[in-house]
């Protein structure tokens, strides 16, 4: 499978384009802001969008959802559970903070640990990681992994906004990423991609749980 990466907005968020050449099926990740921009991307790989999937409900990976539902009549919308209401209550996803106005959006289906995502024949597998948000997940699909605003190159997600732990990032990492292979690629929610085996070395929030 082939990921895409755009960043969009003021807070840079990557958004990722994962497309199945055998199927022609894709699906967006945390498409944030900067619908134009996403829009050309999407024409350019000519594929069928299948689903929006969201690593949690914060604005800054929600805001271009509404025109990609608009746009794309039969995508599907998933979230995992614990982060579904926050992407219907705009006072949680702190829309109005970011854009200057509300979003609200319900999703078509929510996600729990252990689903999976398919694209054609390929899979896509949901690991729930509470801690930068109660309903914060990571998709690993063969040595790739997306970590949303978990895992960053050289840093983890804040944990003072409303439902973040600071606790439960770390053992959200311990328990489900760290075990997780050296080569595997790491898809950050901003910033620039890493490695599982690097972020072990050098990573200053992962040093003594390797
Ligand atoms: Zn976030
Ligand atoms: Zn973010």
């Amino acid at each position: 499978m082939e990921v895409t990466k755009i960043e969009v907005g003021q807070l840079q968020t990557n958004c990722y384009v994962i497309h199945d050449k055998k199927s022609n099926e894709m699906l967006i990740v945390d498409p944030g802001a900067d619908y134009k921009v996403i829009e050309n991307v999407l024409k350019s790989i000519n594929g069928k969008l299948k689903y929006i999937v969201l690593t949690h409900a914060h604005g800054d990976h929600i805001g271009a959802v509404k025109e990609i539902i608009d746009n794309y009549p039969d995508v599907k919308l998933l979230i995992h559970s614990d982060d579904a209401l926050r992407l219907e209550t705009p006072a949680l996803n702190m829309s109005s903070m970011i854009f200057g106005y509300d979003i609200s959006i319900i999703a078509d289906e929510k996600l729990n640990d252990g689903d999976i995502i398919k694209l054609g024949d390929e899979e896509i597998g949901v690991i729930h990681t509470p801690g930068h948000s109660e309903g914060c997940i990571c998709l690993l699909f063969g040595n790739e992994l997306i970590t949303g605003d978990t895992l960053f190159n050289g840093s983890i997600g804040r944990t003072d906004l409303i439902g973040g732990d600071y606790n439960e990032i770390i053992n959200s990492i311990h328990s489900k990423i760290l075990p997780l292979k050296d080569e595997i690629i790491v898809y950050p929610g901003h910033g620039p991609s890493s490695t599982i085996g690097k972020e072990r070395v050098i990573n200053p929030y992962l040093k003594g749980l390797v």
